[in-house]
Order: C-alpha cells, then sequence, then structure tokens
C-alpha cells in the first residue's frame, strides 16, 4: 500500500500528464481563495483542480483532486459556460443542476473505497447525503434517500464493470 503522500504525488502526476493543472486553493488569485474561505476542501475550474494546501499530501487530498478532476473533465467536455451557467443559475423552482455536476464529483468518492476496499464505506454514503443537504451547496438535492439509492446504483454499475473485465466467478460452472 503506498503512502497517502505517495498516491497523492501519482494522482497530480497522473492529471497533469492528462493536461490538467493542480494548485493550492488558498494561494492564487482571488475566486480559489474565497472558495477556500468558504470552508470548502476543493475547486474544479478552467482547467484546474484546487486543493486546500493543508490537504496537499493527505488521502483527502487525493480525494479532492479526483472530484475536482471530474468537474474539470466535465468542463472541458461541455464547455466552461454551459458548466457555470447550469451550475449556477437559479430556475424558478429553486432547483440547479448543480446535483448532476456534484453526483459526477461524489462519484469518484464511491469509487475511491471501490478501488481500495472493494466496498463502498456506510461514512462515504453518509458524507454524501449530507453535502447534497448542505447549506453550502445550497441544499441541491436534499432527499437522502435518493441520494443513498444513486450510490448504490453507482456501487452495482462499479462491480458490474469489474465482473465483466475480470470476468464472472460463476462462469466455470456454467
Ligand atoms: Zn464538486
Amino acid at each position: 500500500m503506498t503512502s497517502p503522500g505517495a498516491r497523492f504525488d501519482a494522482q497530480v502526476a497522473e492529471l497533469r500528464a492528462e493536461g490538467i493543472r493542480v494548485a493550492a486553493l488558498d494561494e492564487g488569485f482571488w475566486l480559489p481563495r474565497m472558495i477556500a474561505g468558504l470552508g470548502f476542501v476543493g475547486l474544479g475550474l478552467a482547467g484546474t483542480a484546487y486543493v486546500a494546501r493543508r490537504y496537499w499530501g493527505t488521502d483527502e487530498g487525493y480525494v479532492a483532486l479526483r472530484h475536482e478532476a471530474a468537474h474539470v473533465r466535465d468542463q472541458r467536455r461541455f464547455t466552461l459556460p454551459l458548466f457555470l451557467v447550469t451550475y449556477l443559475l437559479v430556475l424558478p423552482t429553486g432547483l440547479t443542476l448543480r446535483a448532476v455536476w456534484e453526483w459526477r464529483g461524489y462519484r469518484e468518492h464511491l469509487r475511491i473505497d471501490l478501488e481500495d476496499r472493494g466496498r463502498v464505506r456506510p461514512e462515504t454514503v453518509e458524507d454524501i447525503v449530507a453535502a447534497f443537504s448542505s447549506r453550502g451547496y445550497g441544499w441541491m438535492l436534499p432527499v437522502p434517500r435518493v441520494v443513498r439509492w444513486l450510490c448504490r446504483r453507482e456501487e452495482a454499475r462499479y462491480r458490474g464493470r469489474r465482473g465483466r473485465r475480470m470476468g464472472s466467478p460463476g462462469d466455470a460452472h456454467t
């Protein structure tokens, strides 16, 4: 098992090779610093995955890198203006598409659990439930039942993909 520091550094190198910059959230220009001031660990914006300096070299920092890189990839794929407008725009119903984008970031937390331990830890699910119900994210999906269902579905999909890649253990009998 690699150390948290080595794993973090390897992820930074991987992202940089992919063309994603990595920077400290609480250093540099005003916007990431403001986000850090609001208590967030990271930010994915315009080609850069920002992670607060105190998390560099830690497991939390590694999770944040993966989460923010997912946002950066989505901004590339769907374009930054579309991402930002749909992330920030409050529709007449009070809903935004923020939950959709954040789900794509938080999915990485589940995948990391699955890669590391072969299962999703209940505390990871509850952290995600709490984030989706939190004021910091504007109560983007304050329905724990739905968030828990999304987590279960993601785990099942991950296992399905892995099962197909590795060959089902049941195949030998049939
Ligand atoms: Zn996010």
